[in-house]
């Protein structure tokens, strides 16, 4: 356990949490609203791969500006980690967390896809949540519970708003 806290400079796990976090939500808000107006399974897969693409850049350039700006700030602290890193990290995590609802879109037909898409990604919260109260030694269970409520209340607004909009 030691070695994990000694790899895993704080900095990055910001980006990790974030990433994966960010990733499940809004994707699935865009996988949703999309499958709702849209039944061809090319177009939805097409647009939500495009918008988690997008949004995973995006994420990466403000993880690298923000961290950059705490670094130029915090002189006095050394950050010992990585801009660049950083926004890996980012990338990485929030292509990961998009696949909780990109993946089984791909594998199953509409409308069943939208309902296995929204259940995989609920699990993915709560892992995600355990997964990093184990990181950090601290109440794992707690943690899955709480990333679960946290996150599915996001994505449960972002569901509605899908539905409403068809976008
Ligand atoms: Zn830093």
């Amino acid at each position: 356990m030691k070695k994990v806290r000694e790899i895993l400079h704080e900095d990055y796990l910001r980006s990790l949490m974030f990433g994966l976090q960010d990733g499940i939500v809004s994707t699935t808000g865009v996988v949703v609203g999309i499958s709702t107006g849209v039944s061809d399974k090319a177009i939805i897969v097409l647009a939500a791969l495009v918008a988690v693409t997008v949004e995973a850049s995006s994420m990466a350039a403000g993880q690298y500006s923000s961290e950059k700006a705490v670094h130029q700030m915090n002189k006095n602290e050394k950050h010992t980690d990585s801009l660049y890193i950083g926004a890996l990290i980012m990338f990485f995590a929030y292509l990961i967390g998009g696949a909780f609802s990109i993946v089984p879109i791909l594998m199953f037909d509409q409308p069943i896809a939208r309902v296995f898409a929204i259940i995989s990604s609920f699990a993915g919260l709560f892992v995600i949540g355990y997964i990093k109260g184990y990181l950090v030694e601290h109440e794992p269970l707690r943690s899955a519970i709480e990333l679960f409520i946290i996150g599915s209340i996001a994505t449960t607004v972002g569901i509605i708003v899908g539905y409403l909009l068809k976008v």
